[in-house]
C-alpha cells in the first residue's frame, strides 16, 4: 500500500508527520506523493479540506485519515498518542471504507470562457464584491426566489458542522447525500422576499443561482478564494464523485458532534 502524509505545517504537525512516515516505512509501506492509496492528514479539518483538494483527481483510488495536532475535528479525529495504534491498523489491517457526499459546483460565463468544474469537501459560499448580493435561485429548473443579502452558502452534509452551522443551517448526517441552501443575512421587508431557512435538496435536485447585474462576485470552494467576474450562472449540486474516508475503529458522527459542541 503507497501512503503519504501531509502536515498543517507548524512544529508539533512536521514532528508528527516524520515520526509517522518512518513508522510506516519500517512496516514497508511505500511513499508515493502523487499517487497514494491513504493520505494522512496532520494538524486540523483545514489540513484534511487541502489534502482532499491536493487529490481531488483520484478519489475513488485515494482514502484520508486526520490526527489532529490542536482540538478534535471532524474529519482530523485521531489523536496525537495514537498514531502507533494507527500506523498498525494501516499497516495490517484491511480497512474500512465510509463515503461521504461532496459538492459539485460549475461556473458558466458570459462570453467565450469554458464553463469551470469545482468539488468542495465543506461547501461553496457566494458574495458580491461590491454591495449586496443579488441573485434569482433556481431549483430543479424553477425559479424559487430573488435572494438579497450578504450571500449564500451552498455546504455538504460534513461541511454542515463548518460554516453552515455558523449560518444557523442543520447538522446533516454524512451518510445523507443531499445539500444545504443556507442565506447569509437576507433582506427581508414588504419589497424583497426569501424564504428566510435553510433548504435541504436531495441528490437529484440541482440549484442554479443567476446573477440580477453584471458585478463581481467572490466564491469561496473550501478554504480557496476565487472572484469570478461575467458571471451566467452558479450551479450546485451532489456530486457522483464522494470523498472517501478510511475508518479503524467506530467513533460515531452524533458522537464527534457532542464532543466538538457540547462536551467539555
Ligand atoms: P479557518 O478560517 O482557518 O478555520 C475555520 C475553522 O473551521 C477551523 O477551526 C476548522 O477546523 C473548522 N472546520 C473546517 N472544516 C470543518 C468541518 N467540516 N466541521 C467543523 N469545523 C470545521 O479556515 P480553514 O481551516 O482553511 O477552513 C476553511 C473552512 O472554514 C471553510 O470550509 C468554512 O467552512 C470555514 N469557515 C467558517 C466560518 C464561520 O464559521 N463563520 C467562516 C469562514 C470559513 P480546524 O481548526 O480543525 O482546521
Amino acid at each position: 500500500m503507497k501512503f503519504n502524509v501531509r502536515s498543517r505545517g507548524d512544529n508539533n504537525s512536521n514532528i508528527l508527520t516524520q515520526k509517522i512516515k518512518n513508522y510506516l516505512q519500517e512496516f514497508e509501506l511505500e511513499m508515493d506523493k502523487s499517487e497514494p492509496d491513504i493520505v494522512i492528514s496532520v494538524g486540523g479539518d483545514g489540513t484534511l479540506l487541502e489534502a482532499f483538494h491536493e487529490y481531488n483527481n483520484r478519489l475513488s483510488e485515494t482514502a484520508f485519515v486526520g490526527v489532529h495536532t490542536g482540538h478534535l475535528g471532524f474529519y482530523a479525529d485521531w489523536k496525537p498518542e495514537e498514531v502507533e495504534k494507527l500506523v498498525i491498523h494501516i499497516a495490517k489491517t484491511p480497512y474500512k471504507i465510509v463515503e461521504y457526499p461532496i459538492l459539485e459546483v460549475i461556473v458558466r460565463h458570459h462570453g467565450d470562457q469554458e464553463p469551470e468544474r469545482f468539488m468542495a469537501l465543506n461547501e461553496c459560499t457566494v458574495k458580491s464584491m461590491v454591495g449586496s448580493l443579488v441573485m434569482d435561485i433556481e431549483i430543479k429548473g424553477d425559479l424559487f426566489e430573488t435572494f438579497r443579502g450578504d450571500g449564500l452558502c451552498i455546504s455538504t452534509p460534513s461541511g454542515s458542522t463548518a460554516y453552515n452551522k455558523a449560518l444557523g443551517g442543520a447538522i446533516l448526517h454524512p451518510s445523507l447525500s443531499c445539500l444545504q441552501l443556507a442565506e447569509m443575512a437576507s433582506i427581508n421587508n414588504r419589497v424583497y422576499r426569501t424564504v428566510g431557512s435553510p433548504l435541504v435538496l436531495p441528490q437529484h435536485h440541482t440549484c442554479i443561482l443567476k446573477p440580477k447585474s453584471d458585478v463581481d462576485f467572490q466564491v469561496t470552494i473550501d478554504h480557496r478564494t476565487l472572484v469570478q467576474k461575467k458571471v451566467k450562472s452558479i450551479q450546485c449540486r451532489v456530486a457522483e464523485e464522494t470523498v472517501r474516508f478510511a475508518r479503524f475503529r467506530p467513533f460515531p458522527f452524533w458522537k464527534r458532534v457532542k464532543e466538538s459542541f457540547i462536551a467539555e
